[in-house]
């Protein structure tokens, strides 16, 4: 980890969020879901502010896929986040190889939210 921002060990999440995309995510059961994560990194913490609907996002029982090259340049998105509708709030191989970001968060449902570094550490999630 020599990134010069260091290593993340917590996430600050909205409560408000937290429900929106809960509730989201159970609507698009059995489906996955797929959110990008607006906010900021700071001395090891991630501060999720927003969400951003990917472009061309698509559900499917495997995966949520999204055209990556349709997203305009933004220094903003801090990761993403997306369901397992199995339940299980652990990242797969593809998640992390493929997770835009350095956050990567999982909705287990019906109700749990974790989150991860792209080594698939897990991190601290604070709903503020
Ligand atoms: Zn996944």
């Amino acid at each position: 980890m020599n990134s010069s921002k260091g290593r993340l060990n917590q996430v600050y999440f909205p409560k408000d969020l937290k429900e929106g995309v809960i509730e989201y995510a159970r609507e698009n059961y059995p489906n996955e879901i797929i959110l990008l994560l607006k906010g900021r990194l700071e001395k090891g913490s991630a501060y999720v502010e927003s969400f951003v609907i990917p472009p061309l996002s698509r559900g499917g029982r495997t995966r949520a896929v999204f055209n990556m090259n349709l997203l305009p340049p933004d220094r903003s998105i801090i990761g993403s986040i997306h369901s397992h509708p199995s339940g299980f709030a652990i990242p797969s191989k593809e998640d992390l190889l493929y997770g835009l970001g350095p956050v990567i968060m999982i909705i287990g449902l019906p109700a749990e939210i974790r989150a991860f570094d792209k080594d698939g550490n897990e991190l601290k999630v604070n709903f503020i």
